[in-house]
């Protein structure tokens, strides 16, 4: 290709809501055959809302509500997003997000974990009570995560969000152009294959640390395919590192955008079909 119709595919691309990250990106661009698609921020909207609490061992609905904003409050992540309401009034020290898992901080001086299940058992806090209420949230498609204050499970909370209006057909996009979607996410099995229902997609990998996010990426690239990555999160930034074509969803954390080859402009997941169209074209005409 030369630089000139390089130059035109990516002036091309800027206008279309599409930026290209170097001169290489759309020859990689247009060698790819499967596209995954990280899940909340990605097909669904990011905004989750509360959706129910469930207090565990006698402990006050409102007081776990209040724990969760509180070690919530600097969250980025949209699961932290929808817990923390505006005005603690309390001591907030030591906050730590842990991708994938979810936050640790100091609350009146006490530690709090908010986050999946499996994480905060990691974590050595005793999850048994949780179980019930965390299978039933999961059951209904949500995303269920467990409050604690030390090593007690004081509550579970339940949020979901929903699909992008343009996520379906950004999707069937894909499948016309003759690429494989693949959903990956950190969140559970129930709520991820709501969301894939939805989105018309049938292969889907849930439950991914973001380690297990990038070796899903090495074994379907071991497996010949050449794989575009689409996420938002602090979570897919090694996975959009290790893709062989990195897109980040251009309202998504500056960890993705940095990592990523392209960036959406728009939270539009049907642009993936159009960068992949421009390559093609772009790389048509020039040859
Ligand atoms: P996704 O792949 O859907 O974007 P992540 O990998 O970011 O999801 O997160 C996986 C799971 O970890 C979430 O579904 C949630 O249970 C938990 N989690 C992540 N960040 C947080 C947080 N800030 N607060 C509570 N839970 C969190
Ligand atoms: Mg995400």
């Amino acid at each position: 290709a030369t630089p000139t119709a390089l130059l035109v595919g990516s002036g091309r691309g800027a206008q279309l809501g599409v930026l290209i990250r170097g001169p290489e990106v759309l020859e990689r661009t247009r060698r790819v055959d499967t596209v995954v698609l990280d899940k909340t921020g990605t097909l669904t909207t990011g905004r989750m809302t509360v959706q129910g609490v469930v207090p565990l061992g006698g402990a006050d609905a409102d007081e776990v509500r209040a724990l969760a904003a509180a070690a919530e409050h600097d969250s980025e992540h949209p699961v932290g997003r929808a817990l923390a309401t505006a005005g603690v009034a309390r001591a907030v020290a030591d906050f730590t997000a842990v991708a994938g898992g979810g936050v640790r901080a100091r609350v009146d001086g006490e530690t709090v974990r908010v986050g999946r299940i499996g994480w905060l058992a990691s974590e050595g806090v005793a999850v048994e009570a949780a179980g019930p209420a965390v299978e039933a949230a999961e059951a209904r498609g949500a995303t269920a995560v467990v409050v604690a204050r030390g090593d007690a499970a004081l509550g579970v909370l339940e949020v979901a969000d929903g699909l992008r209006a343009g996520s379906a057909d950004a999707v069937r996009r894909l499948r016309a152009l003759g690429l494989e979607p693949v959903l990956l996410t950190g969140d559970n099995a129930g709520a991820a294959h709501t969301i894939a229902e939805q989105a018309g997609i049938t292969t889907v990998f849930a439950g991914e640390t973001p380690e297990g996010k990038l070796a899903r990426i090495r074994a379907l690239q071991q497996e010949g395919r050449v794989v575009a990555m689409v996420g938002d999160g602090v979570n897919d930034a090694a996975a959009l590192a290790a893709a062989d074509l990195g897109i980040a969803m251009g309202g998504g954390t500056d960890a993705a955008g940095a990592a990523a080859d392209l960036v959406l402009v728009r939270d539009d997941p049907a642009l993936v079909a159009t960068a992949v169209r421009l390559a093609r074209g772009t790389l048509r005409t020039i040859r």
